[in-house]
This record gives structure tokens, C-alpha cells and sequence, in this order.
């Protein structure tokens, strides 16, 4: 992900106001809209009608089905959506959005889950070396997306070229770094 699509998605990330209802679900006020802006979908549409999932190839693996993932994201579901498998085995057929009534296609939903996905592993190593960590990035993403052997060649002459270190460097100043963290407000951490 480049820094100017980093900024663009800090930007749609209005400040923080995620409020705790009981101890267990935490919501977060700002995931919709920030969802909403960064897939261009209008979520809020979705009534629930789960003509997505029914047509949707994979959501017989998937631990949310596409519909269920939208509900998640209206309610502000964050946390429980950024974890969710489902978001890494769309395979962005479009089924979704030919079978919506209101013309919501959630697989651009699911590609702007993933860019938040991503985006906070990125902001997680600014905090902690003050420079992005490519290799951890880059396992991450292998994991999350199970797209194992893809670039694996042009990975392996990378790291025998030295441009994947192992081990994260630090800059030096990194607590200014850290200051700048503490300074934002958390929705945007
Ligand atoms: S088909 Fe459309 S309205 Fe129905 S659950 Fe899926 S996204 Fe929502
Ligand atoms: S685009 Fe993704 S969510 Fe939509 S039907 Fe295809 S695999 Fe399922």
C-alpha cells in the first residue's frame, strides 16, 4: 500500500469516538462511514435480505457470509470484522452485487476490509520501528490472504538481494515517532 493511500484512508477516519456497550461488544461509530467512503458502497442500503449470500461461491467457507459482514459493519463491528476470515476468501466474482436489490456489491466491500486490514498492520509498524517492516507485512499478508506462493520467486531474489531484512530496523528517533502516535486521536492509531 502506498503512503498516499495510507494518508487517504487516515483521512476518511473521523476522530475516535467508540463507545463500550456492556463489556463485550465494542462499537465503533466511525467504521460505517469510513467503510462506506473507502468502497463506495452505500451499506446503510442493506436490509438483510441474504440474496448475497446465497449466491456468493465462497461463503460456504466463510465464518461471516457477505450479508452478515455488511450487518457487522452497519452496527460498527470493527474489531470482529477486521478478524473475520471471510474478508480474505472473496474472490471478487461480483455475484454479490448482480443478485442485490439495491445494487450493493459487497466484494468492493470486502476489498476495502482488507485495505483497513492492511492499513492498521502498516500504522503497527510506524508505531513500533518508526519504518515499515516489509517482511512482516508481507508474511501478514500471506497468512491473512492464504496466497501462499504467488511472487515467491521474485520474494526469495528479493531477500537473497538484502531488500527483506529479517529483522526490523529502528530509526533513530523513535520516540518522537511514538509522541506522534499518543498525539492522535485513537480512531486514527
Ligand atoms: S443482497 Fe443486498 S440487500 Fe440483500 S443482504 Fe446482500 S447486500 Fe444486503
Ligand atoms: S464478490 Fe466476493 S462476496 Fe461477492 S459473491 Fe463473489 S466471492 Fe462472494
Amino acid at each position: 500500500m502506498t503512503t498516499g493511500a495510507a494518508a487517504s484512508i487516515s483521512s476518511t477516519v473521523k476522530p475516535n469516538v467508540a463507545s463500550t456497550v456492556g463489556n463485550a461488544l465494542r462499537v465503533d461509530p466511525t467504521f460505517l462511514p469510513t467503510v462506506e467512503a473507502l468502497s463506495h458502497e452505500n451499506i446503510r442500503l442493506c436490509y438483510y435480505c441474504l440474496k448475497c449470500t446465497a449466491g456468493c461461491p465462497t461463503a460456504y467457507a466463510m465464518d461471516y457470509g457477505p450479508a452478515h459482514i455488511l450487518k457487522l459493519v452497519q452496527l460498527g463491528q470493527k474489531d470482529k470484522v477486521l478478524r473475520s476470515k471471510a474478508i480474505w476468501l472473496c474472490v471478487g466474482c461480483e455475484t454479490c452485487w448482480t443478485r442485490c436489490p439495491n445494487g450493493i456489491a459487497a466484494g468492493h466491500v470486502m476489498d476495502a476490509l482488507r485495505v483497513l486490514v492492511l492499513h492498521r498492520q502498516f500504522l503497527t509498524s510506524i508505531r513500533l520501528f518508526g519504518r515499515v517492516h516489509e517482511l512482516s507485512m508481507l508474511a501478514l499478508y500471506k497468512l491473512l490472504s492464504g496466497d501462499l506462493f504467488t511472487d515467491l520467486d521474485l520474494g526469495a531474489r528479493m531477500f537473497l538481494r538484502g531488500k527483506i531484512p529479517i529483522l526490523p530496523e529502528r530509526i533513530k528517533d523513535l520516540a518522537k515517532i511514538r509522541q506522534l502516535f499518543t498525539q492522535q486521536p485513537r480512531g486514527q492509531r
